[in-house]
């Protein structure tokens, strides 16, 4: 009915790798682009897609006009609850977190989605945007694709539909040039590593000082699936492929702005003709959003709104806000050394600790942590991150340093303690402590006593205020390059111009 207003529309299918963060940045460019006058059909997986209504309500996808979800299977197995030794599902005992425990939102492994992705995801896409242009006129005809750049089969589609397709990188220039070093590297002997002792032999020390744009690094800096013995390691094979396909692209998109990387962004136009920086997306929706998109949410977890009223009765810049992601699984013993070294710190803390972050063993945080910080801290299954990181009363943030945490943390301007875990999170890490100066490493195998100084810097020290003001200054460079005359907003219209031209 709506579409004889859309028939004149560009066309543009959205598909982001099927997991959370992914997830929530192509859904921000989507908007974007919704905004500009393209109809937009946007894919997930069926399992996202029913976690998505899970988490937001049954018609929570449904009535945007000119906005439309499709889906395509994920072919894997079904995910199972993880379960303890003896057989029960894994539960987080937390009295006072709101989220049920075992809460079946597992998420799937990353290795075998990435496997899938690279065998199982073309026919269907094709198939689908077969479908979306043979149906009698209930759409308009697909005239683009914006595609997540770790999907890289849909450049196959679009090549053969013969229309532009952008690759979207939900990553900082810094994590694609990792990336796209991948077969650079496996060229020159560096990876796979010849067996397990090369994690811890002081090999991923060696200085890596050949790649353009990048300084001081070390192999143990590059995204982390290089780390592996196996040849055929499915997440390492899919991230060198899909660097390599970039140059295919109609244009390569980039979750930054020119300001924060400047070198390597120069470093990267001279070797791609298309690369555009589009980010903070936030801030760019914040001023570019359609009225009738607002309600459009991202998250698979049910947000736990309560968390902003607790921020509300606290002073300003008085809380650490621990969050790390939605993929992440810890230990039950770095649970602990957590918990305790944020209880010692004596400061306020806001810790979401998801319903599935903890693998292998019941986790309990010890009854005495419970007493010690009723006062001082809330915990939570999931929360609105972004209204968080942007509240007056937090004051830093123990993160893992994703990408989207980071850029977020960012544009809040808001400091990190990083913990990174795996992929491109340890070489943002590298970039906010040494390069950004808004950030702090903590030891992989994190103790309680780190834990508490590291807090007590960041809240009380000078390295605190230091940090606290640079992270001010990327906020402020953010808004400059998403404002009227800025780079991001500039490139958001390049992109446009490019999924309107024809191949
Ligand atoms: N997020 C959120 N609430 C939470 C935890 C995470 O909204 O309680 C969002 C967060 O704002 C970010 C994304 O989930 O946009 C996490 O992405 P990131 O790249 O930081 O990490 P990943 O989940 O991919 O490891």
């Amino acid at each position: 009915m709506a579409m004889a207003v859309a028939e004149n529309k560009p066309h543009a299918v959205c598909i982001p790798y099927p997991a959370q963060s992914h997830i929530k940045g192509i859904m921000k460019l989507a908007k974007l682009l919704h905004h500009r006058g393209f109809f937009i059909t946007f894919v997930n997986t069926e399992f996202n897609q029913n976690r998505l209504t899970k988490a937001r309500g049954p018609d929570s996808l449904n009535g945007f006009p000119n906005f439309q979800f499709k889906t395509i299977p994920d072919s894997l197995p079904p995910v199972e609850l993880a379960t303890d030794s003896g057989g029960h599902p894994i539960s987080l005992v937390c009295p006072r977190s709101s989220t049920p425990p075992s809460d079946p939102n597992a998420t799937h492994d990353v290795a075998a989605l990435c496997g899938s992705v690279r065998r199982n995801f073309l026919t269907p896409f094709r198939n689908l945007l077969a479908k979306l242009n043979d149906d009698d006129n209930a759409t308009p005809a697909v005239t683009c694709i914006v595609s997540d750049g770790v999907m890289p089969f849909t450049i196959k589609v679009a090549d053969e539909l013969r229309i532009p397709v952008a690759m979207f990188w939900t990553f900082a220039a810094c994590g694609f040039m990792g990336f796209y070093q991948y077969r650079a590297l496996l060229d020159k002997g560096l990876t796979p590593l010849k067996d397990a002792s090369y994690l811890t032999n002081g090999y991923l020390d060696t200085v890596i000082d050949w790649i353009p744009g990048m300084k001081d690094i070390r192999l143990k800096d590059l995204p982390t699936f290089l780390q592996t013995a196996d040849p055929n390691n499915e997440i390492f094979n899919l991230c060198m492929e899909s660097a390599e396909s970039a140059s295919q692209a109609s244009a390569i998109g980039l979750h930054t702005f020119d300001a924060l990387e400047q070198d390597l962004l120069d470093t990267l136009s001279s070797m791609f003709p298309h690369v555009y920086t589009i980010g903070p997306l936030q801030l760019l929706l914040n001023q570019q959003v359609s009225p009738e998109l607002e309600s459009l949410g991202y998250n698979l977890w049910k947000e736990e709104a309560e968390c902003l009223q607790w921020l509300d009765s606290k002073e300003p810049r008085s809380v650490v806000y621990v969050n790390f992601g939605s993929i992440v699984v810890i230990s039950l013993q770095h649970l602990i050394e957590f918990a305790w070294g944020l209880a010692n710190s004596n400061h306020h803390f806001l810790w979401v600790i998801r319903p599935d972050l903890v693998i292998g063993d019941l986790a309990i945080l010890p009854p005495e942590f419970e007493a010690d910080t009723k006062e001082k801290g809330l915990i939570a299954g999931w929360c609105p991150q972004e209204e968080i990181l942007n509240h007056p009363s937090v004051g830093a943030f123990l993160t893992h340093s994703g990408w989207n945490s980071t850029i977020e943390s960012l544009t809040a301007g808001v400091p990190m303690m990083c913990w990174p875990f795996f992929g491109d999170q340890v070489t943002n890490c590298k970039y906010i402590c040494n390069e950004w100066e808004v950030g702090m490493e903590i030891d992989n195998n994190v103790k309680r006593d780190e834990v508490e100084k590291l807090v007590r810097e960041f809240m009380e020290g000078e390295n605190g205020k230091k940090m606290k003001n640079k992270a001010l200054e990327w906020k402020n460079l953010a808004e400059k390059a998403t404002g009227p005359d800025g780079s991001s907003t500039f490139n958001l219209d390049k992109l446009v111009n490019v999924l309107l031209s024809r191949n």
